[in-house]
């Protein structure tokens, strides 16, 4: 029998940096939320080697005094917390105390600090875990952090370290989600004695991603501002014109930490259903404000996951934000530009600490140094305080600065390297079909005189500004969609009940589904029973979806619950339904219209907000206008 012993010390210092430290990136994060928790203003960061061989961070903040340097590097040691109740109160960054200590205990490391109005600086030296004597040295106020050869002495992690370029690109985007978060520190960093991405203090947070992500999103964002019940959501979100292949481009903070919701992401995509295609992604910038207490930012060691006390409260104000900003935003004067037939990319998956698999080119482009430079030797220890109010390292900040705001051609290859192409291409007048954009929904009717089915799947419709191709399946789930939607959240959904309650044979699993969200189900005027053990008893279902045979309805639904039951939470779920709903209950391509149906349909398009995306965000409508025709006819 093996017997059970507690593990030695430096192991479990190991396991913990473990938790923290994965790789230079997260050395960067770590240090750079001290030194803004100390207050600085202006931090640099300096890598050698991608941060393989070092990583240095330093700032202008309070320091630390000599006599709590060795505290700062022992083990859940922390100035930021003194009761178990401060965990949940927390506004600063740090809490855990063991940052310091982990990344000590896997690097080559110094503590070097002096805190204002001191006459002398102190440091302190760790080797992989072997804690040094505090010693006196001379050194501007402000810390300065050195971690060397990380994992030197751990070399089975080691040896998951990526190369320079990669690495480098990780502490870029570290940087930048810091560099958002925080508007008012300046931020630099250095790769192999290259400036290679810099935030000087004061700029906003549109300037800021007008640095980072280039004019063509920054000239797209929309901004957004909503407060209800102490809560609030602000920042600038790109119109859906300007979308991506992956979700990267979304970028979700709470009290100004970076972090990854699963619900909160979904409620983006919710907000720009119809609006985008299918397979791409908004780009989005979104700070949410948060009582303290409401979250528990302690759920993850590197705190990119958080728990909210009231997740389903946040997941409606960031929706109802964003989709009541897009309703009052004309979009579709910008969406004119954009073409039909983006082919869906998926999205890389994240790893565990948020770091996505594949990193934007820009990040990488960004960090990479040229191979014909030669690899610095590491610079020492006397590195001067990033103040950015020294004039000599002021007119270094000055010129990288103009250049990094410089067209195009004159930037450095961080800002030069282009962002992923835009999803849109043009509308050419040169290109020989018709030109066709988007439909423009008018507040009010114009008055519909003729209108036409062809090939049983599409509408022609004589309006007074020229002439719409609808695409009449696309239409009609877009009108029940928004239909159901608005009734069901204001919870008028007109019911129909059965005389005769209908049995409707499922899969056994499927059953089970059902009667789990049996009150999910009942809200959208579907009530289901228990019936045996492949049969449910329907008792009711919405009157908008009185054409879709009972049977059909409920087997829809009871798989697509089974396949994608697993929606973040209750209004998630509810759309999906909504949506699968309206799909199924919608007239299909091929099916023969009645002149009522097809007059129906036409008037009706204008209830729907933005009539021209399918929920699946294909184009519902295409319009040619006199001026188009005319075009197309050489006639002008
Ligand atoms: P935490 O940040 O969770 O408190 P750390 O291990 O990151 O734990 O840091 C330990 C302590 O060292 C902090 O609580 C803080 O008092 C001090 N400290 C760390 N970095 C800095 C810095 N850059 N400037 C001033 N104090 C710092
Ligand atoms: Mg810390």
């Amino acid at each position: 029998m093996p017997t059970i012993r507690p593990l030695p010390p430096d192991v479990v210092s190991k396991i913990a940096a473990g938790e923290v430290v994965e790789r230079p990136a997260s050395v960067v994060k770590e240090l750079v939320e001290n030194a803004i928790d100390a207050g600085a203003s202006a931090v640099v960061v300096e890598l050698v080697e991608g941060g393989r061989d070092l990583v240095r961070v330093v700032d202008d903040g309070v320091g630390i005094p000599a006599a709590e340097l060795a505290a700062a590097v022992a083990p859940h040691a922390t100035s930021k917390l003194r009761t178990a109740d401060d965990l949940f109160a927390m506004r600063t960054f740090g809490f855990r105390g063991e940052a310091l200590n982990s990344i000590a205990g896997v690097s080559e490391f110094t503590l070097q600090s002096k805190p204002f109005g001191q006459e002398a600086g102190a440091r302190i030296d760790v080797d992989h875990g072997h804690i040094g004597e505090v010693r006196a040295c001379g050194c501007p106020v402000g810390t300065v952090v050195e971690a060397r050869h990380l994992f030197a002495s751990v070399p089975a992690r080691r040896k998951f370290l990526k190369n320079k370029q990669t690495e480098a690109g990780h502490v870029v985007e570290v940087m930048t989600r810091l560099a958002l978060a925080y508007p008012a520190v300046g931020l630099k960093l250095i790769h192999n004695c290259r400036t290679v991405q810099e935030r000087p203090p004061g700029l906003d947070r549109a300037e800021t991603v007008r640095l980072f992500f280039g004019d063509a999103v920054a000239d797209a964002l929309i901004p957004i501002h909503e407060e209800r019940d102490g809560y609030a959501v602000s920042g600038v979100v790109a119109d859906p014109r300007v979308d991506r292949p992956t979700s990267r481009w979304q970028y979700l903070f709470c009290n100004t930490r970076y972090i990854r919701d699963r619900s909160l992401g979904h409620a983006v995509t919710e907000a720009y259903r119809g609006l985008i295609l299918q397979g791409r992604y908004p780009v989005t910038f979104l700070f949410l404000d948060v009582p303290p207490d409401a979250v528990d930012v302690n759920a993850h060691p590197t705190k990119i996951e958080v728990r909210f006390a009231e997740p389903g409260r946040l997941y409606s104000l960031l929706l109802a934000s964003l989709r009541g900003k897009f309703l009052k935003t004309d979009l579709v004067a910008k969406l004119q530009a954009k073409q039909a037939g983006q082919p869906p990319t998926t999205s890389a998956p994240a790893d565990d600490l948020g770091f996505d698999a594949d990193l934007p080119p820009w990040a990488t482009a960004a960090a990479e140094s040229t191979d014909t430079e030669p690899t610095p030797a590491a610079p020492t220890l006397a590195a001067p305080a990033p103040s950015f109010n020294d004039d000599h390292r002021r007119a270094a900040v000055d010129r990288d600065f103009a250049l990094s705001r410089a067209p195009n051609s004159q930037r450095n290859r961080l800002w030069d390297e282009p962002i992923p192409a835009p999803s849109f291409t043009p509308v050419e007048v040169t290109v020989p079909a018709p030109t066709v954009t988007p439909t423009t929904p008018t507040p009010t009717a114009p008055t519909v005189t003729r209108s036409l089915q062809l090939h049983n799947s599409y509408l022609v419709v004589e309006t007074p500004e020229g002439m719409l191709l609808v695409d009449q399946h696309a239409l009609h789930e877009r009108i029940l969609y928004e239909q159901l939607r608005q009734r069901a959240t204001a919870g008028r959904l007109e019911v129909q009940e059965l005389l005769v309650p209908e049995p409707v044979e499922l899969a056994p699993e499927e059953v089970g589904t059902m009667l789990e969200h049996r009150s999910l189900l009942e809200e959208l005027g579907v009530r289901v029973d228990e019936f045996g053990s492949r049969c449910v008893l329907v008792h009711s279902y919405p009157a908008l979806l009185r054409k879709l045979p009972t049977a059909d309805l409920v087997r829809g639904l009871a798989a697509h619950l089974a396949d994608h039951g697993r929606a973040p939470n209750r209004d998630a779920m509810l759309d999906e339904i909504l949506s699968m709903m309206a799909c199924k209950a919608a007239v299909k391509a091929g099916d023969h219209l009645t002149r009522e149906e097809i007059d129906a349909l036409v008037a009706q398009r204008h209830l729907v907000a933005d009539s021209h995306h399918c929920p699946h965000g294909r184009p519902t409508i295409l319009q040619f206008t006199l001026q188009d025709l005319e075009r197309q006819f050489r006639r002008t």
